[in-house]
C-alpha cells in the first residue's frame, strides 16, 4: 500500500503553514534512495550519476543530490546556467541536448561539461567551438523496437533522438580527426521502465556496440553512458525496481563483453531523473468542490498546471485522503482541476474514501516531471515547493508564483491600471 510520507496529523500542520496546493518533498527518502545507487554500482570505477535537472530543477534539491555525489545531465542553455550557479562544474556536467544551438554548446565547452552529440551533424559545429573537448560522447538510435522485458518495450524507431549505428562510426572517425581522445556511448530507449531487466539489456548493446567501435577506429572509450528510465511503481500493485538487482546484470554484461576486450576501465555514467525523485514529492491540494452531475466529481485547488502527467500522458498518480488512508475506498470519483480543459483530472472513476470539502488529497510520486513541466494556462499560478528535511522541519524552497509574476512578461498599454 503507499502512503504518504507524512502523518496525516503533520501535513495538517504543514498545511497551515504553507497554503495548498504545493509540492512537498522528502530529504531522507531523496539522499537514502541516492546512497542506495551509489552502494549497488561500487563495483564500477568511476560510477556517477548525473540528475537529469529537467525532472526538477529546484536548487535546494539540486544542492541535496550534489552532496550525495551526482552531477547534472544538462539540455539547455538554461538548465547549464543553473548548473553553474549552484557549482557544478566541468565534468560534473553533461550536456545531452538535441537539435542544439550552437550558442549552447558554446556555454556547455566554457562551462567544461561532457557534450553528448545527439546528430551526426553536430560534428561540424564541434570543430568550431574555440578548442576541441577532449572527451565527448554520442548518442545511439539503434531503430527497430528494443524489447526488454514481460510487455516492456519502445519503438527507437520512431523517436527523434541519437545517430544510426553507421552514424556513429562517421562521427567517432569525424571527432577522432578533429583531436578528441575519449568517448562514451549513450542511448535512452525505454522510458519508465518498472523492470530489472532494462539497464542490463541496453548495458549489453551499449558495451558491444563500444567494443565493435573500438576495434572499426581505434578510439578510445571511457564511459558508457546509459541515461534515464528506470522507472517507478506508480500504482500500488508494481514492485519497485532492484537497483542492486539492476547493477548485477550490468555487473555480468560487464565481464562478459567488455573485460575480454581489454576494456575493463570504462565507468558506468547514468543520468536517471524520475528513479532519484519522483516517490519523494507528493503534491498536496485541498479538495475544495464537489460536483453530481453524470459522474461524481471533486475539484482540487490544484490542477494539471501543477502535475500535467496525468493530463498528458493519462499516466496514473496514486491519490491517498489524509487521516483516511484505511477508510473503506467505497466512492467512485473523478479528482479533477479547475482547468477550462476535460483532460484536467488528477483520476478517473478512482475508488477512494467519502472525501469532504476542506479534505487534504495526497497525489503521490511528483518528485520528478511534476512541478518541472507546470505552466500557466488559464492564467493559473505556478505552486510553492516545501522541503520536508532530515529533522523534521520544513523549508519553503520555491515560493508560489504570484499575479505580479504572471504579468511580468507582458507588455501593457499605458493606460493599462495595475
Ligand atoms: C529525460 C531525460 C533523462 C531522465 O529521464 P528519466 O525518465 O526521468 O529517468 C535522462 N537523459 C536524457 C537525455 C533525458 O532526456
Amino acid at each position: 500500500m503507499k502512503r504518504p510520507f507524512v502523518s496525516a496529523q503533520r501535513l495538517r500542520a504543514i498545511a497551515e503553514e504553507y497554503p495548498t496546493p504545493f509540492h512537498l518533498y522528502d530529504e531522507r527518502g531523496i539522499r537514502e534512495n541516492a546512497r542506495r545507487l551509489y552502494e549497488a554500482f561500487a563495483w564500477n570505477q568511476g560510477f556517477k550519476e548525473y540528475f537529469a535537472i529537467k525532472a526538477n530543477p529546484n536548487p535546494v534539491i539540486l544542492s541535496i543530490l550534489k552532496e550525495e555525489g551526482c552531477g547534472v545531465d544538462c539540455a539547455t542553455s538554461t538548465e547549464l546556467l543553473l548548473a553553474e550557479a549552484l557549482g557544478f562544474k566541468g565534468e560534473e556536467i553533461m550536456f545531452s541536448s538535441n537539435m542544439t544551438p550552437f550558442e549552447s554548446f558554446l556555454l556547455a565547452h566554457r562551462l567544461g561539461a561532457t557534450i553528448n552529440l545527439d546528430d551526426v551533424t553536430d560534428v561540424a559545429f564541434i570543430a568550431k567551438l574555440p578548442s576541441i573537448p577532449k572527451k565527448m560522447c554520442l548518442r545511439y538510435n539503434p531503430g527497430g523496437t528494443f524489447v526488454v522485458s514481460n510487455g516492456i518495450m519502445d519503438t527507437p524507431a520512431e523517436a527523434k533522438f541519437g545517430m544510426t549505428r553507421a552514424q556513429l562510426s562517421e562521427a567517432v572517425r569525424e571527432l577522432l580527426h578533429l583531436g578528441v581522445e575519449e568517448f562514451g556511448l549513450h542511448a535512452f530507449l525505454v522510458s519508465n521502465a518498472v523492470t530489472n531487466d532494462y539497464y542490463p539489456a541496453l548495458a549489453r548493446l551499449l558495451f558491444e556496440t563500444v567494443r565493435e567501435l573500438h576495434e572499426e577506429t581505434g578510439a578510445r572509450f571511457t564511459f558508457v553512458n546509459l541515461s534515464g528510465g528506470i522507472g517507478i511503481p506508480y500504482r500500488p500493485d508494481q514492485q519497485p525496481v532492484d537497483i542492486t538487482a539492476v547493477s548485477a546484470g550490468v555487473q555480468e554484461a560487464f565481464e562478459e563483453v567488455l573485460i575480454p576486450a581489454g576494456l575493463g576501465n570504462v565507468a558506468i555514467v547514468t543520468e536517471l531523473g524520475r528513479y532519484m525523485l519522483a516517490p519523494y514529492g507528493q503534491l498536496i491540494a485541498t479538495a475544495i468542490r464537489r460536483k453530481e452531475t453524470h459522474k461524481s466529481y471533486i475539484g482540487l485547488d490544484a490542477c494539471a498546471a501543477d502535475l500535467m502527467r496525468p493530463a498528458m500522458y493519462r499516466a496514473y498518480h496514486h491519490i491517498t485522503v489524509a487521516g483516511k488512508e484505511d477508510h473503506p475506498h467505497d466512492h467512485i470519483y473523478d479528482v479533477v482541476g479547475g482547468l477550462c480543459e476535460n483532460n484536467d483530472k488528477f483520476a478517473i472513476d478512482r475508488p477512494l474514501p467519502k472525501i469532504e470539502l476542506g479534505d487534504l488529497v495526497v497525489i503521490h510520486d511528483t518528485g520528478a516531471h511534476g512541478y518541472s513541466m507546470g505552466y500557466n494556462y488559464n492564467g493559473r499560478l505556478r505552486s510553492a515547493e516545501v522541503l520536508l528535511r532530515m529533522d523534521g522541519t520544513t523549508q519553503l524552497i520555491r515560493r508560489a508564483e504570484t499575479v505580479e509574476d504572471y504579468f511580468a512578461t507582458m507588455k501593457f498599454p499605458q493606460s493599462a491600471r495595475l
